[in-house]
């Protein structure tokens, strides 16, 4: 593990009140398809000898030999030259171990393709995958050009102009009330904190810590907020000793007064409050929609954090990953990077497995030095893998 540069902290100067402040911007843990090395394959092409005859190659060479693999390229390129230019056209995807340069002009004439019509075939390098970033896509178009439809919203996350200025400063305070819950955790060793937040009000349904060394095995600060919600919602595995506070879930003795004091602490940032604003009010949820009818509750319950957002002063385990798949959380905001045991970035990116059924965006980089300050055997910096395009 590396220190991640100071300059990819993408710190900017934000002007807040009447303090000069910088503002971190959370960055995204994306699939690895928008962050992979740049790589290329071998193709076969030739020069159209005819140009009047481009349409009908395309059209023929397309029912012969479609671009299944590299569907993304444009089968036709022109190249500059002095006087004039060159059209070149991609004849065949060049298959691994077999070099079809000797046998390409026969297969184009059972195909009805006339090998006259075209210059002697060549290989040239183009883009093994489809671009998924204008970054990708730039470095494709050198090689050959390719088909590619930006993805607004992905760019905005790679620019890091996914969050208003105001919208990072209730991340941070959130944030702030984890690592605030972090400080009761019963094991320095797991000083972790979580924060369950419902964004369409802003208000935190339940605050945890880590609780695996006097507790028990499973209840990582992850695992208890979830529980702790479903305590909220009439349910929860565990018997934790919790209440209710204003609608936030929190565990009581010995820390009641702390927390307390942490609510209060974290909610002095009045611009927020005048800017009326929150992180996203996208989601659909209205957690106040519950009737006092229990049962009734429970058949009109969606998922236990259907529409929430959880932030945690450390990367999830792939346990409490999964957790948070099978509850249905909207986003999860992380503070430092856990690179032995986590499964958001570091070891493994469940949030952007294919095959899973619930997806949610995954953050990180937030108050970093802070949560990575609450665990001081845990070594120091960001993985290589977690990283943006
Ligand atoms: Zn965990």
């Amino acid at each position: 593990m590396t220190e991640e540069p100071s300059e990819k902290k993408a710190r900017v100067e934000e002007f807040t009140g009447s303090c000069q402040r910088n503002k971190v911007i959370p960055r995204a843990v994306l699939a690895d398809e928008y962050t992979r090395q740049f790589e290329t394959v071998e193709a076969f092409a030739a020069n159209i000898e005819n140009k009047t005859q481009t349409s009908e190659l395309i059209r023929k060479l397309n029912d012969a030999f479609p671009l299944k693999k590299l569907g993304h390229l444009k089968r036709v390129r022109c190249v500059k030259t002095e006087k004039d230019s060159v059209i070149q056209i991609i004849l065949h995807e060049k298959e691994q171990d077999l070099d079809l340069r000797n046998t390409l002009v026969e297969q184009l004439e059972q195909h009805n393709i006339k090998a006259d019509s075209l210059g002697q075939p060549f290989v040239v390098h183009v883009a093994k995958h489809p671009p998924l970033t204008r970054n990708q896509f730039t470095k494709a178009s050198v090689c050959w050009p390719v088909n590619f439809h930006e993805d607004k919203y992905i760019s905005k996350v790679i620019r890091g102009e996914l969050f208003s200025d105001i919208e990072v400063l209730l991340i941070e305070k959130f944030m702030r009330m984890a690592v605030k819950a972090a400080q009761n955790s019963d094991s320095e060793e797991f000083a972790v904190g979580a924060v369950i937040v419902n964004p369409q009000t802003d208000h935190p349904i339940a605050i945890s810590h880590d609780l695996r060394c006097t507790g028990h095995p499973l209840q990582h600060a992850v695992m208890v907020c979830i529980d702790l919600v479903a305590h909220g919602q009439h349910a929860g595995a565990w018997e934790l000793n919790c209440q209710a506070t204003d609608g936030t879930w929190a565990l009581k003795e010995p820390n009641k007064q702390q927390i307390e004091q942490n609510l209060n602490s974290v909610d002095c940032n009045t611009c927020l409050h005048e800017h009326n604003t929150s992180v996203s009010r996208s989601s659909s949820r209205d957690p106040h929609k519950f009737t006092n009818n229990v049962e009734e509750k429970k058949e009109s319950l969606p998922y236990l954090c259907t529409g929430y957002d959880l932030y945690t002063t450390r990367e999830p385990c792939v346990m409490c990953a999964m957790a948070l798949l099978h509850s249905r959380i909207r986003r999860v905001f992380y503070g430092c990077a856990d690179n032995v045991q986590g499964a958001l970035g570091s070891r493994y990116k469940i949030h952007t497995q294919t095959g899973l059924n619930h997806h949610f965006e995954v953050f990180y980089g937030i108050l970093e030095d802070d949560c990575r300050h609450l665990l001081p055997n845990c070594e120091k910096g960001f993985v290589e893998k977690v990283k943006t395009a």
